[in-house]
């Protein structure tokens, strides 16, 4: 934030915001607040752009991306390299649905409109793209398919290195899965998707039945002071 502050033109939104806790337990895991203990925004005078910066909730910085709305999102650029979890669908200009049973709670509305105008479909089933998904020996390319199991340490991700030499994953390692359509009991609904830091074992140290309280920060209409839902979507690119 010193360095973006440091930048000439450049101030940063403030708007009021009021702190959350939300108990994360072994079956939650990260699912608190999408992964986004808090936002900032920043505004650049002279070409009118705004940067929106997200606070993880986790050690990992890379939790927040995979609550986002679709895989087309998933990439990041560290430094030393560019990271893509989904390229081949994504150099297609084809997202899969991160889905969840409360998407238009959580996302702004009309983001897939928005992407589809930019020629991006960011919804995509993977059911459409094959009909067997992916498993050990499917031969499937797991980064196509929703179902599949990922690694933020994966071989099926494209890394671009700036320079040579050992590519350095980014730590905590991170597991998800998008969430998907799926069946139960007979009826079709839609499951969450699920991100969790690979070797944590907070809950076996601890030996609490209780989970760990964690703070998140929900951004406040000024006026009034309370939490709005219009407002509150904003938080989720
Ligand atoms: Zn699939």
């Amino acid at each position: 934030m010193q360095h973006l502050l440091a930048l000439p033109g450049v101030r940063r939104e403030s708007f009021p915001a009021r702190m959350f806790g939300a108990e994360r337990t072994h079956f939650s895991k990260l699912d608190v607040n999408c992964g986004i203990r808090k936002m900032y925004r920043f505004f650049h005078e002279e070409t009118n752009k705004t940067i929106t910066l997200f606070e993880s909730i986790d050690s990992s910085p890379l939790v927040p991306i995979l609550f986002f709305h679709s895989s087309v999102l998933m990439n990041y650029v560290d430094a030393r390299e560019v990271v893509s979890f989904y390229s081949s669908l994504t150099e297609d200009s084809i997202g899969l649905a991160n889905d969840h049973p409360r998407f238009d709670l959580i996302h702004k509305p009309g983001l897939r409109s928005k992407w589809l105008a930019r020629g991006v479909e960011t919804g995509a089933d993977c059911s459409t793209l094959h009909s067997v998904h992916a498993a050990g020996t499917s031969g499937i390319n797991v980064a196509t398919c929703q179902r599949a199991y990922r690694r933020t340490d994966d071989l099926w991700m494209t890394r671009l290195a700036f320079e040579g030499g050992t590519r350095r994953t980014v730590k905590p390692v991170l597991s998800w899965q998008l969430g998907r359509r799926a069946v139960a009991h007979g009826r079709e609904g839609l499951q969450p998707g699920t991100v969790h830091a690979s070797d944590d074992n907070w809950h076996m140290r601890t030996f609490k039945r209780e989970g760990l309280w964690v703070e998140y920060y929900a951004p406040l209409d000024p006026t009034t002071g309370e939490v709005v839902g219009a407002w509150w979507r904003r938080c989720f690119p």
